[in-house]
């Protein structure tokens, strides 16, 4: 296996998995089986990984910030990189609903699936919790969003993933800061969280040593604890019209990266692919973090200026995929229910799919969440909500897993466009893990 590239043997990892699934589902004690003696692969592999999440976004968001000559440099970034988000978004909803109105995938459904459907999910725990924390989200207030951000205790921002951007934005403060404390004297702190930047991407590439056994251990789970077959299959006509959407967003991505950032797109397909397969298999772009930062700088050449701050905002901000889903759920929900949308009410789910992206955490299921509140402002009723969503839970899994794939191949591209315009996109510089072995053997 040594010679192989790292994609190969993630994608032969998932495949076995897949096919594992599917035997272990022909008998009775399989899918026990997977849970007690093969799921805990995947969650060891996923711990890792949000594990090192924290100190990685610290270091090299510090050191990147350290490292510019001076602050505006930053405020340019930080512009250009939301300006560039929100258009993407923008684009990926679009393409979702242009989709959604041709296909017309909501039409096709039969009273039938409707009432099966309702039965199974509309009861079903997942499906009230999501309704549950969406009319969390909803009863605060429209900017509270800036308050969450700022955290009053550091070390208790560091202590909780969920908390990411309270991490970023306290990392922002304190290197500004480190660059107004002059040269000399900001030194050894620059020192400091350079090295400990080199360590956790070390650490990055120890735990993907273990990522092809990771991966055959989360889709094997992901096929033993999937809904029932005849619902899945009632719901191909919307989960094609997402995929599709999702498909066409990466061409979207490959054409920006080939025309605007003049380079190879699919080479750059083979150097974020590791990425793209964990996100797959993780469905969590929050997760998939550490592996998108360091294939993106070392595989991909993009300064750590731009890409220490482009791509954690980016994971908590930017979801391409999400936003797409959210769009093509809600009108399909719409078609399906029979509810009536008028163009300004399309033009309404754009701006709240965009808000809703943004505010989606970036966690397995979330866009879900937020499906719930883009409901709302088209006006459906809030009693259907269970409906609504009983109606696209049974294919809710393998689509969240395709969007994350989306939201995290966005990211990539955003830091590669915002790297090019301000002129940091240098050459890769991949270090093996094993460069130093020798010596310390
Ligand atoms: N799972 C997605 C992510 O982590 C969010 C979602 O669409 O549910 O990017």
């Amino acid at each position: 296996m040594k010679k192989l590239a790292l994609h190969w043997k993630i994608l032969i990892g998932m495949l076995l998995g897949l096919v594992f699934g599917f035997i272990m589902l022909q008998v009775s004690w399989g899918p026990g089986f997977v849970e007690d003696w093969v799921k805990w692969l995947g969650t060891i592999f996923i711990k890792l990984l949000k594990l090192i999440a924290i100190p990685l976004i610290l270091a090299s968001l510090i050191k990147g910030i350290s490292d510019l000559k001076d602050i505006s440099k930053f405020s340019s970034i930080g512009l250009r990189t939301i300006v560039t988000y929100v258009f993407t978004t923008v684009i990926a909803i679009t393409i979702g609903l242009l989709l959604v109105n041709v296909l017309q995938p909501g039409d096709g459904v039969s009273e039938e699936t409707i009432a099966k459907l309702t039965e199974t999910y509309a009861g079903d725990s997942g499906v009230q919790s999501k309704i549950a924390e969406a009319t969390r989200q909803k009863e605060s207030g429209p900017l509270q969003f800036l308050v969450d951000m700022v955290p009053d205790n550091a070390i208790k921002s560091m202590s909780e993933n969920k908390l990411m951007l309270q991490v970023i934005v306290f990392a922002i403060f304190l290197g500004i800061s480190l660059l107004l404390i002059g040269e000399k004297r900001a030194k050894p702190m620059k020192e400091l969280f350079d090295s400990l930047n080199d360590v956790v991407l070390k650490m990055v590439d120890l735990i993907m040593l273990f990522a092809p056994y990771a991966v055959f251990s989360l889709l094997a789970n992901v096929v033993v604890t999937s809904g029932d077959p005849d619902l899945l299959y009632a719901l191909l006509k919307y989960a094609g019209t997402v995929v599709l959407g999702l498909i066409m967003m990466i061409g979207f991505y490959l054409t920006v990266v080939g025309v605007f950032v003049k380079k190879n797109p699919f080479w750059f397909l083979k150097e974020i692919s590791p990425a793209q397969l964990l996100a797959f298999s993780t469905s969590s772009s929050a997760a998939t973090l550490p592996v998108t930062m360091e294939r993106v700088e070392e595989h991909i050449g993009v300064d750590k200026e731009v890409s220490s701050f482009v791509l954690p905002v980016g994971a908590t901000i930017n979801m391409d995929g999400t936003s797409l889903y959210q769009a093509v759920a809600a009108v399909f929900i719409s078609q399906a229910l029979a509810f009536d949308l008028t163009f300004a009410d399309q033009l309404t789910i754009v701006l709240t799919a965009l808000l809703a992206s943004i505010g989606s955490a970036a966690v397995p299921g979330a866009g879900m969440v937020m499906l719930v509140i883009v409901l709302e402002s088209i006006g459906f009723p809030a009693d259907r909500f269970p409906i609504a969503l009983a109606l696209i839970f049974a294919v809710d899994r393998p689509l969240d897993m395709c969007r994350t794939v989306i939201n995290v191949t966005g990211d990539a591209t955003v830091s590669m466009v915002v790297a090019k315009t301000v002129g940091k996109l240098g050459d890769p510089r991949v270090e093996d893990w094993d460069k130093h072995y020798e010596e310390v053997k």
